[in-house]
């Protein structure tokens, strides 16, 4: 049985819309999983340090049978593909990549915690995510909708209205 993922993608180096569109073919292209959704793009400040161009962020739900580290790995060659360099955390990126949920999992080891640590403090993850997923429950019994509420809405614009099996943008 396949797992429902969701994994959040940003980008704000060398135009993020291709970056973003990119990612979501290589993604519909991995074994054992499918594209189902991807949420609204969202343009969104960066959070990192220093003076950064926005980014482009979305959330794509995907079915998959690839095991979390497996697919973490998966997922890291296509950032690595589409030419990442980890030079400063938080810095500038072409392609960023997180498993935002994996089916009810919880997983915390040191090179993957599920669900992603800071899913509750970003809005620019939670809203997309919630345009997909409005009733989805974190593993804890949180509701998606209540983190949004406590997230302030700061600093998003909403660009598109997504698509399904990887139509965006
Ligand atoms: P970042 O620079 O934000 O892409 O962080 C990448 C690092 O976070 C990688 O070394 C991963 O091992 C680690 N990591 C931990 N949890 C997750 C997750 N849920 N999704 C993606 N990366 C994760």
């Amino acid at each position: 049985m396949p797992a429902k993922v969701y994994l959040g993608l940003g980008s704000n180096l060398n135009s993020p819309p291709r970056q973003i569109r990119a990612a979501l073919r290589a993604i519909a292209k991995l074994p054992g999983t499918q594209l189902v959704r991807c949420a609204p793009w969202y343009r969104s400040i960066a959070i990192g340090p220093g003076s950064q161009g926005r980014y482009i962020n979305t959330v794509a739900e995907i079915d998959s049978v690839l095991k979390p580290r497996i697919l973490l790995q998966a997922l890291q060659q296509i950032e690595k593909q589409q030419g990442r360099k980890r030079i400063v955390r938080w810095g500038p990126r072409t392609l960023d990549i997180d498993i935002l949920l994996y089916a009810h999992q919880t997983l915390n080891t040191q090179r993957l915690q599920i669900p992603h640590p800071r899913l509750g403090e970003r809005n620019f993850v939670l809203r997309p995510l919630a345009d997909i997923a409005p009733a989805l429950t974190l593993p804890n019994g949180t509701p998606l909708a209540k983190l949004l509420a406590n997230c302030s809405p700061e600093g998003i614009v909403r660009l598109s209205a997504g698509g399904s099996g990887g139509r965006t943008g």
